[in-house]
């Protein structure tokens, strides 16, 4: 369905819960978050009805993310059922990867497309000092299985910060000469931990590609990406510049949070609540009000002239 911008709002990202193994400094305190109650997170049944809800809307694309999605039990079975609903066309998560290896065979048998891996330096000491302790090894065994049960097109996340992982662009890139990998670089934004935490510092999408002579731009857009390639690489690279480019215009999402509640844009503290809807077995009063969701994103966001979000960090809302 169109929202009040006539922008078509065709993908959903669904956060499975706000835990994660990992405590990534631009996102998560060094002592976690208080986790949500077992009682507060979405059922697996409850996710089901808010999909197939989605899809009488003309949402097409689902996105499992959260916390850590692998870290939720279960999750080849909510992917499974997922997977199963007529209508659902992409179904794809993102991840830290570092949980990966022993599941993405299950994960692909029950329907999963495809996976973003998280993964902000390609040196041991530094990915161990980012994520707080995270192991480089797993998050690769992760990639590997990855490519090898087919989850692809596989595309690596790097959140860019000066000072922590610019000397690391050209090793990034040689990535997507040799293998089938795409890297999306994202710009780092000032939401939650990543504001708080000032020993990172942004690093606009212009200033990467200025040190990436003969790039060659594929001229399209996937999603909010803007995506280029070197000649005779088996990936691309995408750049995904929420801060220096607004993408706005182009944004075709809504969000759903681990405890029930709709998000129609990642940089405002407005959420809809789902729980009571839930609660009242009501399918069609479910999907108009996911329909009144959409129909509230506003127009563009304002985290350049300094409106910030203050609710909930990106482990809570999922990225
Ligand atoms: N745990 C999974 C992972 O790390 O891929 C999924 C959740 S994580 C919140 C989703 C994505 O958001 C990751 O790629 C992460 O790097 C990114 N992210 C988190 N905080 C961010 C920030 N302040 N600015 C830009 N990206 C951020
Ligand atoms: Fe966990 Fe992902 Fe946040 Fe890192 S970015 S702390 S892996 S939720």
């Amino acid at each position: 369905m169109k929202d009040s911008f006539g922008r078509e709002i065709s993908y959903m990202r669904i956060s499975v819960t706000d835990r994660c193994n990992l405590r990534c400094r631009y996102c998560m305190p060094e002592e976690g978050i208080e986790n949500l109650g077992h009682d507060k997170i979405l059922s697996f049944e409850n996710i089901e009805r808010i999909v197939k809800a989605a899809v009488a809307l003309g949402i097409k694309k689902y996105r499992l993310t959260g916390g850590e999605p692998l870290a939720r039990k279960g999750i080849v079975h909510l992917v499974e059922s997922l997977a199963k609903i007529d209508g659902v066309e992409e179904l794809a998560m993102t991840t830290n990867g570092t949980l990966l290896a022993d599941q993405a065979e299950a994960l692909k048998k029950a329907g999963l497309h495809r996976v973003n891996i998280s993964v902000d330096s390609l040196k041991y000491d530094k990915y161990e000092e980012i994520t707080r302790g995270g192991d480089l090894d797993a998050a690769f065994a992760g990639v590997n299985a990855a490519l090898r049960v087919g989850l692809k097109p596989l595309k690596l996340n790097v959140v860019a910060m000066a000072g922590f992982n610019d000397d690391e662009i050209l090793d990034f890139i040689q990535l997507t000469i040799n293998h089938p990998i795409n890297i999306r670089f994202i710009e780092l934004m000032p939401i939650g931990q990543a504001e708080k935490n000032c020993e990172y510092r942004y690093l606009s999408s212009e200033e990467i590609k200025s040190k990436l002579p003969g790039l060659i731009p594929l001229n399209k857009q996937e999603g909010v990406a803007e995506i280029y390639k070197y000649p005779e690489a088996l990936g691309n690279i995408g750049f995904i510049s929420p801060m220096s480019n607004q993408f706005c215009g182009s944004c075709d999402k809504i969000r759903l949070t681990a405890d029930g509640k709709l998000k129609p844009c990642l940089h405002t503290d407005e959420e809809i609540d789902l729980g009571e809807i839930l609660n009242k077995n009501d399918d069609v009063l479910l999907k108009e009000t996911i329909r009144n969701a959409i129909l509230r994103k506003g127009e563009k966001h304002h985290l350049n002239d300094g409106a910030k979000p203050v609710d909930r960090g990106m482990s809570q809302i999922g990225g």
